[in-house]
């Protein structure tokens, strides 16, 4: 018997059902460590010993703005010294690198979280243990006065992108127990290291230890170190780029105190642990990560959270120090005007100067982002070939541009034009990002020409090269029906016939003379000025000028297929389809002529159309 075909329904997908992998590999995390049960919750302040050691959330924020959530990612807990980074990074912004950095060294300490040691100058080892986290806080009362604290908790509430609250039973419990900071507060006043009043630093440094938080709220705010210190999902830039890339520094190398060696090593992401149950993770360029668990190991870092980061880098091989790039693949295609000339139909006096000085004009198509390694690449394919004058690049693929990248197109820019070559940018909108970036970057040099379409910046070196070398254009000359290459080869007796069956129009710049979906009853001849044939989604398809003809389609087509606009005043002879037709039945060998010209010039348009999908396909 045959065997019938599987059911059709087994191959359906419930779309509703099916989740994003990462939120899938989260979910499984999830579950898998849920039965870790190793550590103990913080109980040296005694409100923390309250936490149910069962919760347990992981959340994911993106640098586009997604944030996945697996658990108890809601649950309210204490940042405790996750609030380091961030009231570092305010010091910096708020008092300048020079007075923070002054007072704050920047090397692990190999010590714990609440080490009472200083380093040889009698100043906190960094930032990310007590001494120099209450140091910070000094900073921020010395700027702030009584408003220290509330200056913090609104800078906190930016990089988590809502207002965050205070545990108020946290704060008390700590600040009636917390001899130890209180020791290390008095060190550092002892060495002039904080010169503000102790317990008022101190009840900056317990508030800000108590503010309340979410495992979603941590990603977001290690999604916001990892994003050049713009928020996400709220889009605002919360700190500087500097003082976001040094607190990095210091969570690389000082974040999980004395783990941090061990957890740089195996796990390669710079983090920050809270002895709330907390652990943040920022990958710079690719995520941030918010786990909330109560259970502390020896060292004071969550024990499901630490598994939760592992099991993140080993799974993705997300170590930042494991990477690679191939600079080969920003090339796209890599051509001159020889077999990709713009779209404009040239005359045939035009097209003989094309046709000698094809080499001088080179077109470079880019793609992804123009990082250093990128920029350095395409500088040195440049320079091998013949030396062009105009060099165009088409930035329409690319899609960002680092800072180094930028500087380097600078740089590459201004040797071009030291030697003589224009630099043509296609492909970026003005205003756009990307644009900006490179504008600021080149600003100096001036010499810069931008077009939104590569064709258009085909054209215009196309214009001048032919201007160079062929004197100007005059597109108010008006030239003869014989001059048409659709009816070359025709006899002056036949030309003679066709001429009254035509009318002489003239359009006014940016008229439209044809519409698309019209009925196509005419064909044009264009005698002077410019026209162009676009699509209805504005594509550009020609450009046209004095003797060359428009609507011809109208031979083959019933039906008008795109609109055609006057570039400039213009002047076309239009004739009536029914009229030519009448005119090729009463002259078969010129009607035979016309057809086989519109054939030619169809092949020829065919060949450059192909010739631009074999560039993108073969490079
Ligand atoms: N408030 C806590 C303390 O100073 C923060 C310590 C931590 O989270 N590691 O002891």
């Amino acid at each position: 018997m045959k065997q019938s075909p599987p059911p059709v329904t087994a191959l359906t997908i419930d779309w509703a059902q099916s989740k994003p992998p990462l939120l899938r590999f989260l979910c499984e995390c999830h579950a898998d460590y849920a039965a870790e049960n190793a550590g103990a919750v913080a109980n040296y302040i005694p409100e923390l010993g309250k936490a149910d050691p069962g919760h347990f959330g992981i959340s994911l924020a993106t640098l586009d703005g997604h944030v996945y959530e697996v658990g108890d990612t809601k649950v309210p807990f204490t940042i405790q010294s996750m609030s380091k980074p961030f009231v570092f990074a305010l010091a910096l912004d708020t008092l300048g690198a020079e007075r923070v950095e002054g007072a704050i060294g920047v090397e692990p300490s190999g010590d714990p979280f609440n080490s009472i040691r200083l380093n040889a100058e009698n100043h906190p080892f960094n930032a990310m243990v007590n001494a120099g986290a209450i140091t910070c806080s000094g900073l921020i009362h010395a700027a702030k006065g009584d408003g220290a604290f509330e200056y913090i908790r609104q800078a906190l509430g930016r990089f988590a992108g809502r207002e965050l609250d205070v545990d108020e039973a946290v704060y008390a419990s700590e600040s009636a127990t917390g001899d130890r900071n209180r020791a290390i507060a008095y060190l550092l006043r002892t060495n002039g290291v904080i010169t503000e009043n102790v317990p008022a630093v101190l009840d900056v440094y317990f508030r800000q230890c108590a503010i309340l938080v979410a495992a979603r709220d941590i990603a977001v705010m290690a999604a916001t170190l990892a994003n050049r210190g713009i928020n996400p999902l709220t889009e605002e830039q919360v700190m500087t780029p500097y003082a976001i890339a040094r607190t990095l520094s210091v969570m690389t190398s000082s974040g999980m105190y004395d783990y941090a060696g061990e957890w740089i090593y195996r796990i390669g992401i710079p983090a920050k642990s809270g002895v709330g149950g907390g652990i943040l993770a920022a990958l710079p360029a690719r995520l941030g990560l918010g786990s909330y668990s109560p259970r502390l190991d020896k060292h004071g870092n969550s024990v499901r959270g630490i598994k939760v980061c592992e099991k993140l880098s080993s799974h993705y091989d997300l170590h930042m120090l494991n990477r690679s790039d191939d600079a080969r693949h920003s090339i796209i295609a890599d051509y001159n005007i020889g077999k990709n000339p713009s779209r404009r139909v040239r005359r045939p006096q035009e097209q003989e100067v094309l046709a000698k000085h094809f080499q001088e004009v080179r077109v470079i198509e880019l793609v992804g982002t123009l990082s250093l390694s990128n920029v350095d690449y395409i500088s040195r394919r440049l320079g091998g070939g013949p030396r062009p004058q105009f060099v165009i690049f088409d930035l329409r693929r690319v899609t960002a541009t680092t800072r180094a990248g930028a500087r380097l197109v600078a740089e590459a820019f201004q040797e071009l034009a030291h030697l003589g070559v224009t630099v043509v940018l296609a492909g970026i909108k003005r205003g756009s990002r990307e644009w900006t970036t490179i504008a600021e970057w080149t600003a100096r040099l001036g010499n810069i020409r931008d077009f939104y379409l590569l064709d258009a910046a085909i054209e215009w070196a196309e214009d001048q090269i032919v201007y160079r070398y062929g004197g100007s254009i005059d597109f108010h000359e008006t030239t003869e029906l014989a001059e048409q290459p659709l009816l070359a080869g025709l006899t002056e007796q036949e030309l003679a016939d066709l001429t009254p069956l035509g009318t002489i129009r003239t359009y006014e710049p940016n008229e439209k003379i044809i519409a698309a979906g019209d009925d196509a009853t005419s064909l044009f001849f264009l005698r002077s000025g410019v026209v162009h044939v676009t699509l209805p989604d504005g594509i550009r398809l020609a450009t046209l000028t004095a003797g060359m003809a428009f609507g011809e389609m109208a031979l083959l087509e019933p039906k008008r297929t795109a609109d055609v606009l006057a570039d400039m005043s213009a002047t076309a002879f239009e004739v009536p389809i029914a009229d030519f037709e009448r005119f090729r039945t009463q002259h078969p060998r010129a009607g035979e002529r016309i057809m086989r010209n519109l054939a030619q010039l169809l092949a020829e348009r065919l060949i450059i159309a192909n010739a631009k999908v074999d560039l993108l396909t073969s490079s």
